[in-house]
């Protein structure tokens, strides 16, 4: 009965990402409405927006996704892929807590990230990088091991999320360890991918906690490396930009190839 009744779930997901995909070829590449909103297209991917006042993003609250009190954002079709997700996760592992710790961050929030972890003010593994990693080419890779440069973060897209903990060893064992395992082998029926896998040439470092939902972060990735790649960062400044900007490119696109 449970093997039949999770078939049956797999094959409504897989159902779903067929319509999905359908869509996505007959709509979204002719319809950028769908796709950015009232946001002008490079600013969206730049993340330069407000997503609590974009029609296309929803409080994921509300949709009952936890969110141990934050304010999270996602695309409205990210989140309901999310909901049913997280719905087979619970019938599974009744007893494991799936919650999110992050969704869209805009240009703002990861500036304030970026920013801090330059300054100093932020430390990265216990150290002060203003001091401890001098050389701006230097810090800027230290940074990037775990954070993006404001602009290329996949979480101004709203199809982006950070699950539980942001701690590989988390997800080695115990509930962590059973929730990884599940997303492996059944987030891809949702459409959702892990973009930040071991075992990639470069880019940033394993993360266990961030998944994608593709049939719109793939359209979007395209969309930066078309629109905003050669021109980046554009008129935005940030700390530390004149020694880190070129480096966008790779680490948007050293990606787990399931992602692309
Ligand atoms: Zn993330």
């Amino acid at each position: 009965m449970v093997r039949s009744g999770r078939r049956r779930r797999l094959l409504v997901a897989h159902l779903f990402l067929a319509v999905l995909v359908l869509l996505d070829c007959d709509e979204n590449h002719s319809e950028p409405d769908q796709l950015y909103g009232p946001t002008p297209i490079s600013d969206y991917l730049l993340g330069d927006f407000e997503p609590a006042r974009h029609p296309s993003f929803v409080n994921v609250s509300e949709l009952g996704i936890r969110t141990m009190g934050r304010t999270i954002y996602l695309r409205a079709e990210a989140a309901e892929a999310l909901t049913r997700l997280i719905a087979a996760f619970h019938s599974d592992h009744p007893d494991v807590d799936l919650w999110l710790v992050s969704g869209t961050r805009n240009f703002a929030a990861q500036q304030s990230i970026w920013d801090g972890k330059w300054s100093g003010q932020r430390p990265v593994e216990g150290q002060r990088l203003n001091q401890s990693v001098p050389d701006p080419r230097q810090r800027a890779l230290k940074i990037l091991e775990y954070s993006s440069m404001p602009g290329t973060s996949r979480h101004h897209w709203g199809t982006d999320f950070d699950i539980n903990l942001l701690q590989n060893d988390y997800y080695r064992r115990g509930p962590g360890l059973e929730i990884y395992e599940w997303l492996v082998e059944n987030a891809p029926a949702f459409g959702f991918c892990q973009p930040y896998t071991s075992g990639r040439s470069g880019g940033y470092q394993e993360e266990r906690w961030h998944w994608s939902f593709l049939p719109l972060s793939r359209i979007y990735l395209q969309d930066w490396n078309d629109r905003v790649a050669a021109d980046y960062p554009g008129r935005h400044r940030f700390a530390g930009v004149d020694a880190a900007a070129d480096l966008a490119p790779v680490y948007v696109n050293t990606i787990n190839s399931d992602c692309q």
